[in-house]
């Protein structure tokens, strides 16, 4: 997501008659697109002083911010560039590869427990579908071959009438030669008619990414992810009857407060019943103004690296 929105100010710059700079010393502007979801990504913000140091350029700040950092941030950057401002406006970027990302949602309503998008992104918008189907027309007219929908949580899109499925049947019907893609949906909203759809869609390139985030029913609860992995094992299961060469990813987060080692062997023997061909596998750090902030942050930062090197030895492609 913060890739698609980087290349969007990108484009918006070079409309306003920006080029890029070959390096920070020759540049006139540099844009900082920060991401809040890690706290070592807003680490990396606050240490920026240090290494713009002497650099002569206007430093701009966008991206997710969390209010408690804004203050301090504003005294660090020249201005502050509203993430919501960069989002609904309908910057027409240009095709640099075949790949291009196409954000659909931003925001979310969900409020799992450890996640700070709601914070930082605020709550569900969804961009208009004709806007979306316009902007895959002239990408795959300009030579994209792969579109990535993106979206914090891609299957609660909603237009008006049009729902994400009916959206998938769309962008499916475009003319050209391309493949689609999306990330990331929530699994507790992953309907039978999405699944049937999918497998109906020529151009829906048969990778998924599903996230689980704990293969234990108790963390899931106090994850607030709103299924079980009864569910979710139920939801792979048809996935992968109505399409068999479906490659599956997911994400996983080990060491949530409380997480025992009993809880977590969970976690490894769902994997290996899923085998998934990827796992993107993060150590649970506490964000602020989250549900799970305010829970003791109970286990070992050791003990969360060894957790995480099982796991990652437990998919198909490591
Ligand atoms: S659904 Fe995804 S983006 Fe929304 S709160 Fe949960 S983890 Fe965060």
């Amino acid at each position: 997501m913060n890739k698609s929105d980087s290349e969007r100010i990108a484009a918006g710059l070079e409309k306003r008659g920006y080029q890029p700079a070959l390096s920070a010393k020759q540049a006139d502007l540099i844009v900082v697109n920060m991401c809040s979801v890690r706290q070592s990504a807003v680490d990396r913000v606050f240490g920026m002083p240090m290494k713009l140091k002497g650099i002569k350029a206007k430093k701009v700040l966008t991206g997710c911010i969390l209010k408690k950092d804004r203050k301090n941030l504003e005294k660090i950057f020249d201005e502050i560039w509203d993430k919501k401002d960069l989002f609904l406006k309908q910057y027409h970027r240009l095709v640099r590869s075949t790949v291009s990302y196409v954000p659909i949602s931003d925001g979310c309503n969900n409020f799992c427990a450890y996640c700070v998008v709601p914070f930082a992104r605020g709550r569900l918008i969804c961009r208009p579908y004709q806007a979306i189907l316009k902007e895959i027309c002239r990408l795959v007219k300009n030579g994209a071959k792969e579109i990535w929908l993106l979206g914090q949580n891609v299957n609660d899109y909603q237009s008006g009438a049009i729902n994400f499925t009916e959206l998938i049947k769309m962008v499916n019907d475009i003319s050209g030669e391309f493949k689609f893609f999306f990330m990331s949906p929530n699994p507790k909203n992953f309907s039978n008619e999405l699944i049937n759809t999918l497998a109906g869609c020529k151009k829906f390139g048969r990778y998924l990414n599903l996230p689980v985030q704990s293969g234990d029913d108790a963390i899931l609860k106090k994850m607030k992810r709103n299924y079980t992995i009864k569910q979710y094992q139920n939801l792979v299961k048809k996935i992968r009857k109505k399409m068999p060469d479906i490659n599956l990813s997911t994400d996983v987060i080990v060491g949530f407060p409380g997480e025992t080692v009993k809880q977590f062997q969970n976690t490894v023997k769902l994997f290996k019943k899923i085998n998934f061909d990827i796992a993107y596998i993060s150590k649970y750090s506490s964000r602020p103004g989250t549900i799970a902030s305010k829970l003791k942050d109970g286990v070992p930062s050791e003990e969360k690296k060894r957790r995480r090197n099982i796991l990652s030895k437990l998919t198909k492609h490591g």
